[in-house]
Formats: C-alpha cells, structure tokens, sequence
C-alpha cells in the first residue's frame, strides 16, 4: 500500500492517468447503447489491459472506471469489479481512486435546480457508490464532472464520512460559472467547505482554456489543486453546441486529439503553477500520459525518444 494520499500529494506532484470514458466506447469495451462500464462486466480483461497501459505509461493514480454507473441492478458488481480490475493494475506502488459521477446528468440543455425528491435519491445513489467502492478497497474518490456546486455538495460528506480523500472537480463546459452561477473560485470555496481535500476542475477544456479558471481556483483556496483537462483541441462549450446524438458527442472532436507534446506542455505549467494532482480527460492515452510522467522527470517503463518533453517541469 502506498504513502497515504495527502500526504504523498504534499511532498511533490502525483500524476493520474488519462480518459477511459470514450477510451472504453472506442475500443468497443462499452457501448453507448448499452451503457458504457458494463464493459468493466463484461470485458474485464480489455478493462484491465487500460489500466496496465496507463500504469506503464507512469500514472500514479489509477482511476476505477466506474464513472458514469447509473442506478443498475448490477450496480454493486459492477462497482467491486472496476475497483478490483484497477487494483490489479495499480499493484502495490500506486493509488487506487474510486469515482463519482453526477447522478443528474447535467449536460441537460436546460437546467433546473434539484427537487426534494432529485436530492433524496441523489443522497441515496452517492452513499451506495461510496459504500459499495470503498468496501471493495479505494485510497481517495474522484468526485469528477459536477457542473453543480448543490448536487455535488451532497455526495462529499459519504466520502468524509468514509474517511477517505476526497478529490473535487467541477467541468465549465461552455460557460465560466456553475449551474448556480459561481465563479470557479468561488465554486471551490463552496467546495472545500463541504469537505473536499483537493479541488480543481476536469474535461471539456483543453489547458488553454482551463488555465485561467484554475488560476481563479488558486487565488480563492489553499488546499492542494487537481486539473484533468481534455485531450481535444476544443472551444468552450464546442462539442455540445451542435444538435449532436449521445453517440456522435466526441466522434467529430476524434482528429483533434493534443500531441503528446502539448499535454506535456501544459503539465509543466501546471506544475509550475503548483497544482499537485495533474492528470487528464476525455481524448488522453497512455502516450500522453508517458509525455506527461516524463516531463516531471517521473519513472516510466517504456521512454519515449523524445527529449524534448523529458524533465520539461524540472
Ligand atoms: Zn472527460
């Protein structure tokens, strides 16, 4: 078992690994049809080689693919198999990180605030997810892609309750402010408030535009920060401003992928700017991932010839 996570997180910069979302759809692990992680079911061999590629790569977080789990009869198997799979690849030195996805789906193009009834079931769904990942071994959640500061707010106190490190992250996909209307930095001070260790924001921005909101973010809080941006050269809001089918989401985005240069770029920026858990969205592979561990002048098992990204944060 590693370090405890927060304490690792203060001695220098971990390195998560990349997308698994679209990663699992694109190599026909899941279907959009059928729902996506039951490929964690149904083809937990294929789910298992992700993670081995990613840990190759240098990733020392190995997130379990249960984002996106809906309420499903299958639902705690499906939640025991991702963390078991991502155990297998994490192997004793790196952490295991369960996850929570928002339970309304807040891409909706029209947003309403959450009922009574909403919140209930929210509460309900959110401690099952925290219950069922923790029983079957995690060392810190990844709360990722809440768009609101209400709904997420409810599922931080079972992580705290669980005593588990709590990582926060909210997505600005085409505006600069929650669904309540807060700024990133103000969102983060809600954020930290009801109990997140790490906050930050993830998907849907490449670094370019993310930076300026992580800046907003550093300025409102002192808790260690967390960016996961996307792997697609991307304008705000871009993938969701056209009439695009569930299916047709990312496809159009697909020749658009960052180089393995760009992610490592931006990781040494992030670096510099002191954000201490660097990772990567939607459109990110364990090539990325290896540029990335690279230029922290992290261990990879596999070196890429190419030294112009090598120690590029150092
Ligand atoms: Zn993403």
């Amino acid at each position: 078992m590693p370090t405890d996570f927060l304490k690792r997180l203060s001695e220098g910069p971990v390195l998560c690994d990349g997308g698994y979302y679209l990663e699992f759809e694109r190599r026909c692990l899941g279907s959009y049809k059928s729902h996506i992680p039951m490929g964690v079911l149904d083809y937990p061999e294929g789910v298992l080689e992700i993670h081995k590629e990613f840990a190759r790569a240098g990733a020392e977080v190995i997130q379990a693919m249960a984002w996106g789990v809906r309420t499903n009869e299958r639902e705690q198997e499906l939640h025991e198999a991702a963390v078991k799979i991502a155990r297998e690849a994490a192997g004793p030195d790196r952490y295991v990180a369960g996850t929570l996805s928002p339970f309304v789906y807040s891409g909706r193009s029209k947003w309403s605030p959450m009922t009574d009834d909403d919140k209930k079931n929210a509460q309900e769904f959110f401690e099952r997810r925290v219950t069922q990942q923790t029983a079957a071994g995690v060392d810190l959640f990844i709360v990722e892609t809440f768009y609101s500061v209400d709904e997420v707010s409810l599922a931080i106190p079972f992580v705290k309750q669980a005593n588990i490190p709590a990582v926060v992250t909210m997505t600005y996909r085409d505006a600069e402010n929650t669904r309540e209307g807060y700024r990133p930095g103000e969102a983060a001070k809600r954020l930290v408030e009801a109990g997140a260790d790490v906050v930050g924001i993830n998907c849907m921005r490449p670094w370019q535009t993310m930076r300026p909101l992580m800046f907003e973010v550093k300025e409102a809080v002192s808790v260690p920060l967390c960016a996961q941006p996307t792997g697609y050269e991307l304008e705000p809001g871009e993938v969701f401003n056209r009439p695009l089918s569930v299916a047709g989401l990312w496809t159009e985005v697909e020749p658009r992928v960052l180089t393995r240069f760009s992610m490592a770029q931006f990781t040494a920026e992030a670096n510099r700017m002191g954000i201490g858990l660097i990772g990567s969205c939607c459109g990110t592979l364990p090539y990325h991932v290896r540029a990335m561990a690279e230029a922290l002048g992290k261990h990879t098992d596999l070196p890429d010839l190419d030294r112009k990204y090598q120690g590029l944060a150092l």
